[in-house]
Parts: C-alpha cells; structure tokens; sequence
C-alpha cells in the first residue's frame, strides 16, 4: 500500500493501514545537517525510546503507529528532502505528498532558522487552499553555548506561521517523542475539524 499512497492525491487522502487505523504523510524539510536523518532514526528506533515497532518501508521512508491519547494512528515519515541524485524533482514531490510538514532549523544556525521561513513560504504557495499541519522545530536544544536563535524567535516565527514550534535535541533524546505525538495530535485536530 505505500506505492498506492505513494500516488494518491494528496490532501484528504487518508488510507487505511493494515492495522486498521488512519495513516498520514510526514515529511521531514529542512536545511542540511539540521537533524532531520537523526530524528528519523529515533522514529524508526534506532535508538529505540519509543514503546512500538516500526517498519521500515525504504530508504528514508519509515512507518510507526503511535498511541496517542488513547488513540492509534500510524505516521509514515519521509525523510527524503536530501535525496541526492534527483533533488529538485524530489522537493516540489515532497512539497506535494505531506499531510503534514516538520520543518526543521538547527538553534545553532540561524541560516538554518532563515530557511526555515522560505520553506514556509514555499509550502504555502504549493498548497495554497489546504490547512496543512506543520511543526517548526528548533533542534540541538543541547547545545546551549552555541546558541544563534533563541527560543523566543523560534516561537515568534511560528505564530507568524500559523503553526507549533517545539525545541528538540535528536541527540539527547529530548522532546523527540513530545514532536511525534505533537504531529499526530495536530493531524488529527485538522481531521476532526473537516469532519464537522
Ligand atoms: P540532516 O542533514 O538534517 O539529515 O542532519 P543529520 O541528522 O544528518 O545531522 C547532522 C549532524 O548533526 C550529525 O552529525 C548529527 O549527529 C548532529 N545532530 C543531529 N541532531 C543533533 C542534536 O540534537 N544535537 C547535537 N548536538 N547534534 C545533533
Ligand atoms: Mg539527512
């Protein structure tokens, strides 16, 4: 079935999975080197801290069903905004497949913040008419003396983006699964408020 999700049309396309709960697209987008592939990991458990199994669906495609508020929905995450060979091809898809977005800076790379913001730009003008989930996440909370954004601008930005923010650190471990269950809680809020 990921082929099938694969080219399905995007917004409210949710399938089923075999376990019989909802499945959205999550992509990963970001400057390089921010953490998106570190954070993937812990997705897919590499590291594993989170209580379930993940099935790894490709190169950079990872697939987990989380239970969240009592609640399973299974999040298939893509981490493939760096795809080498095929690049620009590869990000107007990504642009494209989302039921919701991570976009990812580094707190130590305010390049990486300003990114950030033309991303968010770019995702507006793909989707235009679509209310899309998107968290902007400010990654390597750890490294604290190296600071360049701090958490004040991260959270400013993101209510000028219309979306939540959290601070993680993929190395530490810390925040990454509040990131993960924050993605779920807000595709759902989308769901639930469509259905009404
Ligand atoms: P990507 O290019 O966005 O996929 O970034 P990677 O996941 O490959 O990470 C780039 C580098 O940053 C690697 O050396 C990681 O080990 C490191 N890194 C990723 N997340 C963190 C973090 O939260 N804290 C610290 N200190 N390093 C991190
Ligand atoms: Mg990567």
């Amino acid at each position: 079935y990921y082929r099938r999700s694969w080219s399905s049309e995007s917004s409210d396309s949710v399938i089923s999975s075999e376990s019989g709960s909802p499945y959205y697209r999550v992509v990963l987008i970001g400057e390089h080197g921010v953490g998106k592939s570190t954070l993937a990991n812990i997705f897919a458990g590499v590291h594993d801290s989170m209580d379930s199994d993940c099935d790894v669906l490709g190169e950079d495609t990872y697939e987990r069903t989380l239970m969240v508020d009592g609640e399973s929905t299974t999040i298939i995450l893509l981490d493939m905004w760096e795809n080498k060979s095929e690049n620009e091809w590869i990000q107007d898809h990504c642009m494209q497949i989302g039921d919701a977005y991570l976009i990812v800076y580094s707190i130590t790379d305010r390049v990486s913040f300003e990114k950030a913001s033309e991303l968010r730009i770019q995702l507006r003008k793909a989707r235009q008419t679509e209310d899309i989930p998107i968290i902007l996440v400010g990654n390597k909370s750890d490294l604290v003396r190296c600071r360049e954004v701090s958490v004040a601008e991260g959270r400013a930005c993101a209510v000028v983006f219309d979306c939540k923010f959290i601070e993680t650190s993929a190395a530490v471990q810390h925040n990454v699964k509040e990131l993960f269950e924050g993605i779920v809680r807000q595709v759902r809020l989308r769901r639930d408020s469509k259905e009404k």
